[in-house]
């Protein structure tokens, strides 16, 4: 594969911002990678069913209003709002009803009524509903009181969607409100965009596959499921490259193969400067963007650039490093890669916190917390078991970061903190 040019921001790692003791701050080292992605290219046609989760990558118009006609918002009896009583009581006579899907046939005149369903068509000369438990039946009469307002609980045609209108616009990701909508239209197919495909792989010698024997000093590869489930959850399709030794040439093929066949290429471990680390000595041969030391916990160096064409994010091999690393700053691109025009909103909810977490300033942390609802409507958190960064179990028990900023110090029970909640993150 041929050196890509290298781009703007390329210089010698070295001397890289995020180097040596000025650490790139997390928001920076975010805009920096989210200002080399670009959507993909393609789209497909599918089935509404079928997109759930996908792209719009045209934008949905309507042929037709909704709703197609007025109709009634309650169910009770329509009649025209100027036959109201200004005061006292009006009895007017019922000649038909209007079901939904199923219209009063003829017109209403005045001084008359019709009992009418919710969802059901007004007929002519009807403008206006009034609830039923507000009518009194004397036989076939309706009575009705003064106090209600003309064109009341009517819903007009076209009031939730106009013929010709752009029903949802280009870049919508589609989520389970929006393909009711589309079905609102009578529309059945969509265009979407290609799901981009990502590739990952391990590095490390001490990894071995699950069925595999372990020798001594060898643990199972669990980052590549983590990231796996990571990447499946954002809609990519995963190429799942395995397992890659730190040998120069292993992971120079690795590399290949990866940028032949992926947009994206996430690998976990082999960016230390340790001396089996080759993923940034590789990465450097394609034209590197940027090698940082980014002032997060847990995360330690994070290598990002571009191989050929597809992006190139290099974690941390510490398995919480990983996943932290992975919302933090992979997120973010890869959703903007999918070409989700959806502003990426990361919740923050304060919550008191009960435990003790130790925290030196300098880094932004992540660390992993139970969060739960108070009594009183508040939210309390407490910190989830160890928190090294390579117990996984952290994750698996906390439901929430708690994230405590830059400069912040050891935090004391009775404190206020934010919290990243893990639903909607992951
Ligand atoms: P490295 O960044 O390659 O130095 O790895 C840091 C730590 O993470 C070491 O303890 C590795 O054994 C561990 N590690 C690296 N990759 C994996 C993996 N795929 N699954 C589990 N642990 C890993
Ligand atoms: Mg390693």
């Amino acid at each position: 594969m041929k050196k890509t040019t290298p781009l703007p921001a390329d210089v010698d790692p070295c001397d890289q911002p995020g180097h040596g003791h000025a650490a790139l701050r997390l928001d920076e080292a975010r805009a920096r990678i989210l200002a080399e992605v670009r959507p993909v290219e393609g789209s497909e046609t599918l089935d509404l069913r079928a997109a759930l989760g996908r792209v719009l990558s045209a934008p949905v118009r309507s042929a037709v209003n909704v709703p197609a006609h007025d109709n009634s918002a309650m169910d009770g009896y329509a009649l025209a709002g100027t036959d109201l009583p200004d005061d006292g009581e009006k009895a007017f006579p019922v000649i038909g009803t209007s079901w939904a899907g199923r219209p009063f046939e003829g017109a209403v005149r005045a001084g008359e009524c019709i009992r009418i369903m919710t969802g059901a068509t007004l007929p002519e000369g009807v403008d206006t509903i009034v609830m039923q438990e507000h009518v009194r039946r004397d036989g076939d009469m309706a009575v009705i009181a003064s106090g209600h307002r003309p064109g009341q609980h009517r819903r007009l045609a076209g009031e939730d969607i106009r013929a010709g209108d752009v029903a949802l616009a280009a870049g919508t990701l589609l989520m389970p409100a929006h393909l009711g909508l589309i079905a609102s239209i009578g529309t059945g197919r969509v265009e979407v965009r290609r799901r981009p495909r990502v590739a990952i792989f391990s590095t490390g010698d001490e990894l071995r596959g699950i069925g595999e024997e372990l020798g001594e000093g060898q643990i199972y590869d669990s980052n590549r499921y983590s990231l796996h489930g990571m990447a499946t959850r954002l809609g990519l399709e995963v190429l799942d490259l395995g397992v890659v030794r730190d040998t120069r040439e292993a992971t120079q093929a690795a590399f290949e193969e990866a940028a032949a066949r992926a947009d994206a290429i996430v690998t976990s471990g082999g960016v230390s400067v340790g001396e089996a680390d080759y993923v940034v000595e590789t990465l450097q041969q394609y034209g590197q963007v940027g090698f940082w030391k980014v002032a997060m916990k847990p995360g330690k160096p994070i290598a990002f650039g571009r191989v050929g064409r597809a992006l190139f994010f290099g974690l941390p091999g510490n398995p919480v490093s990983v996943m932290a690393t992975f919302y933090q700053l992979v997120q973010p691109a890869l959703r903007k890669l999918t070409g989700s025009a959806e502003a990426d909103l990361p919740i923050l909810l304060k919550a008191t916190c009960q435990s003790k977490l130790k925290k030196k300033p300098g880094r932004l942390e992540f660390q992993r917390g139970i969060l739960e609802r108070a009594a009183d409507g508040g939210y309390l958190v407490r910190s989830a078991s160890h928190q090294g960064a390579g117990v996984l179990r952290s994750m698996t028990e906390a439901n929430c970061f708690i994230v405590l900023p830059l400069e912040q110090e050891t935090v004391h029970p009775g404190a206020e903190v934010e919290v990243q909640p893990f639903a909607g993150l992951v």
